[in-house]
């Protein structure tokens, strides 16, 4: 079962977490300290108002170029770099929200199975503990199809398909 779930989670674990993805750019520039108090990399005596997404260079407001999703770069070879860096990520979100609606039917239907199971056991057996146990790993089922739902639209939102 850890295996299993193991495997279910990696898309979502991942997917944030590609390389040049938004979220590592904001890191890295954290880490790298106030942007705003870098120099541009070709025009040393101007600030940098913003930082390559490709190449990391730090760029004055002359040479930051918007690539084709609107992200700063520093040069057309890294807006080229960054589109296709772009475009690998997509659909590596493509794939991450396919796997979340996926598991998101999955688990409300095993959930509603075992619901059902649930209450149909008790009218046939009159075994409380077993149909409470069931229909509480039903529930839960249906909970965790809940949440890979909210992952689905949320990846739907940030513009997966
Ligand atoms: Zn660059
Ligand atoms: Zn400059």
């Amino acid at each position: 079962m850890y295996g299993l779930l193991t495997v279910w989670r990696k898309p979502f674990y991942f997917a944030p977490l590609a390389p040049g993805d938004r979220f590592i750019n904001l890191t890295l520039s954290a880490e790298s300290g106030n942007t705003t108090a870098m120099k541009c990399y070709t025009h040393k005596d101007t600030e940098a108002v913003a930082v390559c997404v490709h190449c990391g260079r730090a760029l004055c407001a002359v040479c930051a170029a918007p690539s084709q999703s609107g992200r700063l770069v520093c040069s057309p070879a890294c807006a080229a770099a960054s589109k296709e860096m772009e475009e690998s990520i997509a659909s590596t979100r493509h794939k991450a929200n396919r796997s979340a609606r996926v598991n998101a039917y999955f688990c409300f239907g095993l959930g509603a199975i075992f619901v059902v199971s649930a209450v149909a056991m008790y009218f046939d057996i009159q075994s409380w503990p077993l149909s409470i146990f069931i229909g509480a790993s039903g529930l839960g089922l249906c909970l965790a199809g809940m949440g890979f739902n909210r992952v689905a639209k949320r990846n739907t939102e940030r513009g997966a398909t």
